[in-house]
């Protein structure tokens, strides 16, 4: 497996962002959540003589999926997502295929690998990509916070767990692409997320609750 190029584009009002992520080696790419201004998407990957052949969704919350449909279309792509996503975004894209936890997703010669990652939402996926030393998290961490656990589907337990346990367990170099320009820097690291991210300091899920949950 080779590594693949990460580019960040912020987009939209609400400070998302999605991510154009393709393999030098053939120019295969895949978009992470299509959200808004699909146009600067599809010409990010268009630029560096990318094709995409997949996109992959977080989430299905509105302000990551609200492009989909124009993504799909544009693009042809293959949608994968959590299995109790599909239906949410086969309202927008003909072709949706459900993912497993740790599956591989390949994208040229390189991988995407879905860790399920519920709390924010139990659909929740973060897309690690080993060989880059990257990991795309949505709205489950974000630089010095964490996506909201108030959601009557949040599952204030289920995050605990998936921050320390599956993101705590990638390499502390792994760089954090979160879902949304909510920190002080567009991107930062593990590392950096465990020293200095409040929400990484709680790892008692009632100590947690209490704190983030309703
Ligand atoms: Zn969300
Ligand atoms: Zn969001």
């Amino acid at each position: 497996m080779s590594p693949l190029e990460v580019v960040q584009i912020e987009v939209g009002l609400l400070q998302n962002f999605c991510e154009v992520i393709g393999c030098p080696v053939t120019g295969e790419a895949a978009l992470v959540d299509p959200a808004f201004e699909v146009d600067r998407l599809v010409a990010a990957a268009t630029k560096r003589g990318w094709t995409v052949s997949t996109i992959l969704l977080t989430h299905t919350h509105d302000d990551h999926i609200a492009g989909l449909d124009e993504a799909a279309q544009r693009t042809g792509a293959v949608v994968r997502c959590h299995p109790i996503e599909v239906e949410t975004a086969r309202q927008q894209a003909p072709d949706v295929r459900p993912v497993e936890d740790r599956e591989n997703v390949l994208i040229g010669q390189g991988r995407l690998q879905a860790l399920y990652t519920p709390g924010h939402m139990p659909g929740c996926i973060c897309w690690y990509l080993p060989e880059t030393g990257a990991v795309v998290t949505g709205d489950v961490l974000f630089v010095g916070s964490i996506g909201g656990v108030k959601y009557p589907q949040s599952d204030p337990s289920a995050m605990v767990d998936s921050l320390q346990r599956v993101l705590g367990s990638l390499p502390e170099e792994t760089r954090v692409y979160p879902g949304h320009d909510y920190g002080k820097t567009p991107t930062s690291t593990l590392a950096w997320e465990f020293v200095h991210n409040p929400a990484l300091q709680v790892d008692d899920a009632d100590a947690f609750r209490k704190r983030y949950g309703r």
